[in-house]
Parts: structure tokens; C-alpha cells; sequence
């Protein structure tokens, strides 16, 4: 029988892996720039954490939770982060400093939906929560800080869009108002919009279908529901945009379908993604670490799609990106050259030398080719001659020259040409 991985989920083989390796460490050098620690929480949380803190009315709780049930407990595979480091900085008190927590983190999220283009049941996160001020700077500062991620990985071509949902009055109201202004039409939207509409009524906004989209511009909707301390908040999160020089757009229509959100929220898009086309988003969640039972604290985050990142700029890691391949390849020939080699590996390895070995029968023919497409540096060959010797012969597999180098010599020889940034360049 042969098994294949569950649907909406991905190997990533050696190949890719590496891509992922960069795109990580851009994301921590970033994250460190702007002085954010890692957190790391666990995979599973009780699921109750997210239908208090996302809404029960939510799709992702309602359709799109993965499920273990044990015994009498109910847990989930996270949706998302959010949640869970909120849930981590309560239970662990991380609100007695008088500093704002500045946390990032990345990791595997799972939501139990139908796979599709971009959009995978288990798919990969790298965010971030400040915790503890409710400075509009702080917004502008972690939007700055997602652009400069993305950036840093040579992706261009992608767009911020902003928005400020107001406080919950704020929201509330609006969500009263719009409710007002839908229902009479409600027979003209799409069906799942009707059901938004008694649920969830922001998320009709963000519906991609185009008669829904229509019916909500010609509706003009304003700002007229957010108070004056609201507006206040939101210029000035566009006033920090402006001082950190990110370029952005307000979209009065930009939602974000979580209950937390209130306040700023922000999207980025790229052109190149089709119907998912959001890179990442986030926002403010000023009252998430009081109804998860902390004290009064604001916040705001936002978490980028990996498996989005690569599609939008994949190539452009690529390119950037090193390899995962050895500085030297050693060849063996014979048994007693073999022991000989196993000594000479761990010297290498000893001296910082990334270093294989060739563990297969064959030719020198079959061996030279497997050095070859391990796409070392540098190829070692040592047979009963060379041992004899005290020697090996050192091939430079970039430039196609050989020459037969004393043991001792061997570290100085190979590290000549491992410059700083990795043998491959020579
Ligand atoms: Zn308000
Ligand atoms: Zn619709």
C-alpha cells in the first residue's frame, strides 16, 4: 500500500527546503531590527481559546477547526497565533513589566478547509504581536516592519491597504447600521452573504463576488461610524506610515473577518497571487488580552503567509538563496583507504568543513558522478596509492583542475577558497 501525505498538505523536500531556511532567517534578522523575540507555543490549544477569542461566528470556528477530542477535552490544531500567544502572555504574566512585549514567532497552522491555490489545510505562518501600548505608532511600526520582511526578500509589486474598524461601540454601531442598509437588498447578494448578514455582517464587505461587490459601492459607506478618538487613532497610524516612508492605501472597505480586531487593520496584496492574493494581514486587537482574562492591555499584529511569500517571490529567494550542497565530497577507494577517509571526514568536519562521504559500490566512473550532482566544492579521492603516500588527490570541481595535496595541507587548500559567504562562488 502506498501512502501519500493528507490532502491540503506538503512535503517540503531537501530541495526547497532550503528556500524556507532563507526566507526564516530574513524574517528573524528583520524581526531582531526591530528589537521582537521569539515565542514559540504549542500546536494544540483547548479549542474554547479560539471561539472566545476569533467568534463563534467565524468561519474558521464554525467550518475550519481540526479537532482532537480526548476523553472529556476538547483541543484544536491552531488556526492561527494570535490567540495562543495572547492565552501565553496572560497565563504567564507577562503584563507585570512596564514595557510593551514585543513577541514574533513562525510555525505550521492547520485549518480544516478545501485546498486550492495558495491556500493548504496545514500552511505556514511568520508573525508577530506587540503587546502592551496603544500607540498608533506601534501600528505604523508593525506594518513597517511586515513591508520590510517582504521586502528584504526581493519580493516587489505588493500593496498595503489600511483601514480603521473603531472601537467595539464603533463596530457595533456599524455593524447595527450596515445591517439596516443590507437588508432590504438582501435578495440581490449572493447566499453567503445573506447568511453574513444575520452572522457576520463585516464580512460581506471583503464577499468576492462581483454583484455583491457593486450593490456595496454604490452604497458609498463612509466613516461616520467611527468616533472622534477612533479617527484621531487612525491619522495618526497613517502619519507614522508616512514618517517611515511606506507607501499604502485606506480602503474604508477592508475587514478582516476576526472578532478581536478593532481599530487598525491592514492587508497586503500581491497581483501575482490570483483570487488568495493576500501576502499577509493584521491589525489592532485592544480588548482580546482582557477577554482572555488579563488586564486592559492594547495590541496590535500581523502574520505573513510563507507558502504565499514563495509564490509571489520565490524566484527572487531562489537567486539569493545558497545552497545546501558539501564543500568536499570524498571518494574511497578500497577498504583500508576507506578507514583512512572516515579519519580525514571527521578532520574536515572537525576544521568546519561541510563534508560527505560516498558510501556506494561502484566505479570511480559512478562515484565521480554522484560528487558531481552532490555539486560539492571540492571532490576528494584517496586510494591505496595516496594512502601510501600520506596524500589524496583534490579535485576542484568548479574549475575542473586536480592536484594531489598532502593530508596535512588539505584544510588550508580547501578553506582558500571558502570566502565568506560559502565555497560555491569559486
Ligand atoms: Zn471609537
Ligand atoms: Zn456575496
Amino acid at each position: 500500500m502506498l501512502f501519500k501525505s493528507p490532502r491540503g498538505t506538503k512535503d517540503i523536500l531537501p530541495q526547497e527546503s532550503g528556500i524556507w531556511l532563507k526566507v526564516e532567517e530574513k524574517a528573524r534578522s528583520v524581526f531582531s531590527l526591530f528589537a521582537y523575540e521569539e515565542i514559540r507555543t504549542p500546536i494544540i490549544e483547548e479549542s474554547k481559546l479560539f471561539s472566545r477569542s476569533l467568534g463563534d461566528l467565524t468561519d474558521i470556528v464554525q467550518k475550519q477547526m481540526f479537532l482532537i477530542n480526548k476523553e472529556t477535552d476538547t483541543f484544536v490544531l491552531r488556526p492561527e497565533a494570535t490567540a495562543s500567544i495572547v492565552r501565553s502572555y496572560v497565563e504567564n504574566t507577562l503584563y507585570n513589566v512596564p514595557a510593551v512585549s514585543k513577541f514574533y514567532y513562525m510555525g505550521p497552522m492547520f485549518r480544516a478547509e478545501r485546498p486550492q491555490k495558495g491556500r493548504l489545510r496545514q500552511f505556514h505562518h511568520i508573525g508577530c504581536e506587540a503587546i502592551g501600548s496603544y500607540s498608533p505608532y506601534l501600528d505604523a511600526e508593525a506594518i513597517a516592519l511586515a513591508s520590510r520582511i517582504i521586502s528584504s526578500l526581493g519580493i516587489t509589486g505588493h500593496q498595503i491597504i489600511v483601514n480603521t474598524l473603531g472601537c467595539l461601540n464603533d463596530k457595533k454601531s456599524f455593524a447595527l447600521n450596515l445591517r439596516e442598509k443590507l437588508l432590504p437588498q438582501k435578495k440581490s447578494f449572493c447566499e453567503d452573504c445573506q447568511s453574513r448578514m444575520a452572522k457576520n455582517v463585516f464580512r460581506v464587505l471583503d464577499c468576492k463576488n462581483k454583484q455583491c461587490k457593486d450593490i456595496i459601492l454604490a452604497m458609498n459607506l463612509g466613516v461616520s461610524h467611527i468616533c472622534q478618538e477612533c479617527r484621531k487613532h487612525f491619522d495618526d497610524v497613517r502619519i507614522g506610515l508616512d514618517l517611515f516612508g511606506v507607501s499604502y492605501e485606506v480602503n474604508p472597505l477592508l475587514v478582516r473577518g476576526l472578532d478581536y480586531y478593532t481599530r487598525t487593520v491592514f492587508e497586503i496584496t500581491h497581483k501575482d497571487l490570483g483570487s488568495q492574493d493576500a501576502l499577509g494581514a493584521g491589525g489592532r486587537y485592544d480588548n482580546l488580552v482582557e477577554e482572555l482574562g488579563g488586564p486592559a492591555r492594547g495590541a496590535v499584529g500581523f502574520a505573513l503567509g510563507v507558502e504565499r511569500l514563495l509564490l509571489a517571490g520565490g524566484g527572487a529567494i531562489a537567486r539569493d538563496g545558497e545552497g545546501q550542497s558539501p564543500d568536499c565530497y570524498i571518494i574511497p577507494l578500497g577498504d583500508e583507504a576507506f578507514k583512512a577517509c572516515l579519519k580525514v571526514l571527521q578532520f574536515l568536519r572537525d576544521s568546519g568543513i561541510n563534508t560527505d562521504i560516498d558510501y556506494l559500490e561502484g566505479s570511480l566512473k559512478s562515484k565521480m558522478r554522484r560528487a558531481d550532482k552532490s555539486q560539492a566544492g571540492f571532490c576528494l579521492i584517496l586510494g591505496d596509492n595516496e594512502l601510501a603516500k600520506g596524500t589524496a588527490v583534490l579535485k576542484n570541481m568548479r574549475a575542473s583542475t586536480q592536484e594531489e595535496v598532502n593530508l596535512t595541507q588539505l584544510v588550508e587548500k580547501i578553506k582558500v577558497y571558502k570566502p565568506k559567504d560559502g565555497i560555491k562562488s569559486c
